[in-house]
């Protein structure tokens, strides 16, 4: 597998492998990678000649420091789960080289995709995200990029980065990836205890629940049963559970717009997030 740190050089790579007419699948990520990631790199491998990998930790999609601080960092590890899976490249800037002094982010309406849910509990956290995607596409210029479901909102207000910057690039929204337990697999799930991934996994039972329950005129009723449910799990702080139509993210209007139910627990410090589709 070939590392690169700067554009310049994976630019130089990328621009070869075009001249001789392959495609380009990448996945950005923040590392500290397990299943989950790799289930992107795996869809990639098979829709693209070549597939890059970026473990990058952006800062300025962080609200809270604490979080960035603590931000689980294993690149050795992760290097060899990319090269054993077969990734051909990864990518693995420093700050400065994803964001110079001259850098200028571009302002892009999101429509309000960026102001509920994840947006509204996150201030900031979608323009950080849309900066780095945004720079990360626009050097590497891939062919396809893939992003998780997991981060559903995220891959939305990417969708329509895409979209109102008229970038080329084609977005694929890949499925969760789950523990056993059900549990969503998330780089931060080493932080919980064995107690704490016991319980955390009862949020995933808590979505299932709100599935078997849904119906449009019950909205309400619904998700006050699914946060009585979250309320019953030891140790769990409840931040939001909505459930919204996965296009506009907002409450539905009509029994025929297709919904989700979205949330996230905090668990021994953690912050959990996952969500199901209910229709
Ligand atoms: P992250 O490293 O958390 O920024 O995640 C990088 C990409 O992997 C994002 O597109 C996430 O949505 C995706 N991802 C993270 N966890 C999972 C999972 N359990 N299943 C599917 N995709 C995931």
């Amino acid at each position: 597998m070939l590392v690169y740190q700067n554009f310049k050089e994976l630019k130089a790579f990328i621009h070869l492998k075009k001249l001789e007419g392959k495609t380009i699948g990448f996945v950005p990520t923040m590392g500290a990678l397990h299943s989950g990631h790799l289930s992107l790199i795996a869809l990639s491998k098979n829709q693209n000649d070549f597939t890059i990998c970026s473990i990058f930790v952006n800062p300025t999609q962080f609200n809270n420091p604490n979080d960035l601080a603590t931000y689980p960092r294993t690149e050795e590890q992760d290097l060899e789960m990319l090269s054993n899976v077969g990734c051909e490249v990864a990518f693995v800037p420093m700050v400065e080289e994803i964001y110079p002094a001259d850098y200028v982010s571009p302002t892009v309406d999101l429509k309000g995709l960026d102001l509920v849910m994840e947006g509204a509990h996150r201030p900031g956290h979608f323009d950080g995200v849309v900066q780095v995607v945004n720079r990360l596409f626009e050097q590497i210029a891939p062919h396809k990029a893939y992003f998780g479901k997991k981060d559903f909102q995220q891959l939305a207000v990417i969708k329509q980065m895409v979209k109102e910057t008229n970038s080329p690039v084609e977005i694929i929204g890949c499925p969760i990836k789950r523990a056993e337990s059900g549990l969503a697999l998330s780089s931060r799930n080493v932080r919980l205890s064995p107690e704490g991934l016991k319980e955390a996994a009862k949020i995933y039972e808590a979505l299932l629940y709100a599935k078997s329950r849904y119906a449009f005129n019950e909205l309400t009723q619904v998700e006050a049963e699914v946060m009585e449910k979250i309320s019953q799990i030891k140790g769990a702080e409840l931040e939001y559970f909505e459930i919204a139509d996965e296009h506009t993210l907002l409450p539905p209007v009509s029994s025929k717009c297709k919904v989700r139910g979205f949330i996230v627990v905090v668990i021994e410090g953690v912050r959990l997030i996952d969500n199901l589709g209910l229709n």
